[in-house]
């Protein structure tokens, strides 16, 4: 990464990563990545100055990046250890699979609309993360290809645990899923254990919703 992007914003940054740690994020792992990582790259530059801000904010296409304080607890619950393989769903504006990067040996991320898959791909490029591979499609089908993963996160909301996520994912592995209405939705955590999912309620979210053959129907 050039050493301008690395050093723009660094004050914002790193008082982000402070109000985080105060929120209760204790990973350090996740708090690093977080201070490594130039999110202002990854939305649209009229918003740009709002980039470390604990805010959701437009990245266009009708979504938006979710934010820190999120994806923070998002990658927190996962406790990663650097060697797992892990699906993202909703690639978006790459931010969070930028984050994983750091955080996974393998990264495999899914986005359905293609002006952000092709916006996100040139950011990571930009600042040169190499583990990670990118598919544009219905990512409530998964990626049966490289699956089993440890870890599948979703970034949207559905109705319920589409079945493929179950099928592709490894034992002990779990899956993040905000699950409700197309407003206002859960976040759950589920653990693989045999046949079954475990499940367990994190909190009360707002994600905009999962659009595909196993959840909502696009409109
Ligand atoms: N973590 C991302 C979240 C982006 S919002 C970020 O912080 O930038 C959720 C994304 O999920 C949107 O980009 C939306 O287009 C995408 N999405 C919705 N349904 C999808 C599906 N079935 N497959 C792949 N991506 C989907």
């Amino acid at each position: 990464m050039a050493a301008s992007v690395e050093h723009e914003f660094r004050g914002p940054r790193r008082r982000l990563v402070e109000m985080l740690h105060d929120q209760g994020i204790k990973d350090l792992a996740v708090l690093k990545a977080i201070d490594e990582t130039p999110r202002h790259l990854f939305v649209p530059t009229g918003v740009r100055h709002r980039a470390y801000e604990d805010s959701a904010l437009p990245i266009g296409s009708g979504q938006t990046i979710s934010q820190p304080s999120i994806h923070a607890r998002y990658l927190e619950l996962l406790k990663l250890t650097g060697n797992e393989k892990v699906l993202e769903i909703g690639t978006g504006s790459g931010y969070q699979t930028a984050l994983l990067s750091r955080l996974a040996s393998q990264v495999f991320s899914i986005e359905r609309i293609v002006e952000l898959l092709d916006k996100a791909r040139e950011t990571i490029r930009q600042i040169g993360a190499r583990n990670i591979s990118f598919l544009l499609g219905d990512g409530t089908l998964g990626w049966r290809q490289y699956a089993p993963y440890d870890a599948i996160l979703v970034g949207a909301g559905a109705p319920e645990v589409p079945k493929t996520y179950h099928e592709q994912l490894a034992e002990g592995g779990r899956i993040l899923i905000p699950l409700g209405d197309k407003e206002e939705q859960t976040l759950y955590m589920f653990t693989r254990r045999g046949d079954e999912l475990e499940k367990s309620e994190i909190a009360p979210v707002r994600f905009v919703p999962l659009v595909g053959k196993y959840s909502w129907e696009a409109m």
